[in-house]
């Protein structure tokens, strides 16, 4: 049965939805401010709060999915207050999950793919510039990687929109309504928000040291000469204006004291802190291999065996060479505690310990193991995965389709005819175009998507619960775009296209044949003349 649809009442809904996305945004900034400070009863009364509202809009303009998730989160609440006001493992894990499906409610552009027919969550970027044509062209090319920007043609015209609504950065000349105009503009509508925007001046290159201090001081976080492109305005802003998702900490026990333990997870679960428990050690591994903790705490003397004997076994593992591990004992030799630390241990923390102590330590040792971790996996020039991690999340992606009898794609890319962007306009014009591909990847593809770079000017994505036919849809869509974009350069812009092979995962296929059937698929797309998309055919 289809519904009549009628255009009005739809765009009225559309409008509606708007509301509910903005209240959305709310609750997920309250949960993420919950992550930096202390989980205090009022924090959780303004999440519930938050929640709440969100619940009534939802209900109001009949967005099904975000009551739902909205009642969820308050039942959560309802779970801490029940239980006095504490935090468990369990509802801390399950308050993320919601806000994690919470967040992919309509924020990236892959996203309309989705059933969800949400508007993006995104605000516009206002570009205050000298010439407005010039303003104008970013846009249009800032709309190729999916980000709204609104030019702007005079200070007048800037105040009203600043009125209007807040955006999500501003990009003022410095110049903009007048010799250095642009700078007070700037600096006038910062003052007196609670919450600064993320501000980017440009302006001549020869731009004196006076005035790019000026800039500095109006709160100018970046100074744009001549090239400005959209690729690398579009770098900062995301830079500068990422929210970080958070994700809790988490903790493994080892303590064959279960009151001992019971303890450590209650200061740990108080502050936000995921905790798993194990009194027997020899299980250490198994749930390593299933918790994936960011840090381990151990208790020195154990019957089985002692907390160092356990370090080193875990240190044998590759996998764990770089997660923290803290002993918490209550031996008070220095002696004794330097042997045990020489074993592999990072920290050694003496019973009692104050809660203040414990928490700040996990969360000092857990941020720093996630960073190296992160800079570990990841390629430098692009930031996205680099080719061996890309195969272990293909891997990891191939398991769990296989067990849930999912859907999975894996696509490769290759930029058509590099070598030639390389030969005319120099190697690091070269780079350029390989970041702004993967920035371009990044704002377009779903955030549950795994985009990596394979090699040189190759890219790989791993795309869980999609179809080959979905994933070309999607593919195809930012080959056209992408082909659109050009780069400022001499003796003329430069634009430049890719190719791409899909492959869908089938019966009991492995990532090996997988990678293949995709290669192949990509091979086809090259000799069919490039800048199309192929997908793999099994005869
Ligand atoms: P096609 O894929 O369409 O067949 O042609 P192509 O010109 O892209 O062919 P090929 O894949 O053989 O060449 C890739 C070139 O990319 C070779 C190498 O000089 C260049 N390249 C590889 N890595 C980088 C890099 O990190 N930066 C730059 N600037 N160039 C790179
Ligand atoms: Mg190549
Ligand atoms: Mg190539």
């Amino acid at each position: 049965m289809t519904e009549h649809s009628d255009p009005s009442r739809d765009r009225l809904k559309q409008h509606f939805a708007q509301h509910v996305i903005n209240q959305a945004r709310q609750v997920l900034e309250v949960w993420q401010r919950l992550q930096r400070q202390e989980w205090s009863e009022a924090r959780m009364q303004e999440l519930g709060e938050a929640a709440l509202l969100l619940q009534r809009y939802a209900e109001r303009f009949e967005q099904a999915e975000h009551r739902l998730l909205a009642e969820a989160v308050e039942r959560c609440l309802q779970g801490v207050a029940d239980n006095r006001g504490r935090l468990t493992s369990e509802l801390i894990g399950e308050l993320n999950l919601l806000m994690q499906r919470l967040s992919r409610t309509g924020l990236r552009h892959g996203d309309r793919f989705e059933q969800t027919l949400l508007p993006p969550l995104r605000k516009p970027v206002y570009l205050a510039l000298q010439h407005l044509e010039r303003a104008e062209r970013l846009a249009q090319q800032l709309a190729f990687f999916g980000m709204t920007a609104l030019p702007l043609d005079s200070a007048n015209a800037f105040r009203a929109a600043m009125l209007e609504r807040h955006p999500a950065a501003i990009l003022m000349d410095v110049d903009f309504s007048g010799p250095g105009a642009g700078l007070h503009l700037a600096e006038a509508v910062q003052q007196g928000l609670e919450q600064k925007i993320p501000l980017l001046f440009c302006g001549p290159a020869d731009t004196d040291t006076p005035t790019r201090l000026a800039a500095v001081r109006a709160g100018g976080q970046e100074f744009f000469t001549d090239n400005l492109d959209a690729s690398s305005l579009l770098e900062r802003i995301e830079v500068l204006t990422h929210v970080a998702q958070y994700d809790p900490y988490r903790v493994l026990i080892v303590d064959d004291s279960r009151a001992q333990a019971t303890h450590t997870e209650r200061v740990l679960n108080a502050a936000g802190i995921l905790t798993r428990t194990l009194t027997e050690p020899v299980q250490a591994m198994a749930e390593l291999a299933e918790f994936q903790p960011d840090l381990i705490i151990l208790d020195m003397y154990m019957p089985s065996c002692t907390g160092s004997e356990l370090a080193k076994v875990i240190r044998h593992n590759e996998r764990y060479v770089g997660v923290p591990i803290i002993y918490l004992s209550a031996e008070d030799d220095l002696d004794k505690q330097l042997d045990a630390m020489s074993e592999g241990g990072d920290d050694f923390l003496t019973k009692p310990i104050k809660p203040r102590h414990l928490i700040a330590t996990v969360r000092n040792r857990a941020a720093r193991a996630r960073r190296l971790k992160a800079r570990m996996v990841r390629d430098s020039l692009t930031g996205l995965y680099n080719h061996t991690h890309c195969l272990q999340l293909l891997e990891d992606a191939r398991c769990r389709a296989a067990r849930d009898g999912q859907a999975l794609s894996f696509a490769m890319l290759d930029i058509d005819y590099f070598k030639k962007v390389n030969d005319c306009y120099g190697h690091p014009m070269g780079d350029r175009v390989i970041k702004s591909l993967a920035l371009f990847l990044k704002q377009r593809l779903r955030k549950s998507d795994h985009i990596g770079r394979y090699g040189g000017e190759e890219f790989a994505v791993v795309m869980p619960g999609t179809d080959a036919r979905a994933a070309h849809l999607v593919l195809d869509d930012i080959r056209r775009r992408f082909a659109e974009v050009h780069y400022p350069a001499q003796p003329q812009d430069l634009s430049c296209t890719f190719s791409g092979g899909i492959a869908e995962l089938r019966g009991d296929s492995d990532c090996t044949r997988l990678s293949q059937q995709a290669d192949e698929a990509l091979y086809l797309a090259k000799h069919g003349g490039r800048n199309r998309i192929e997908l793999y055919a099994a005869d």
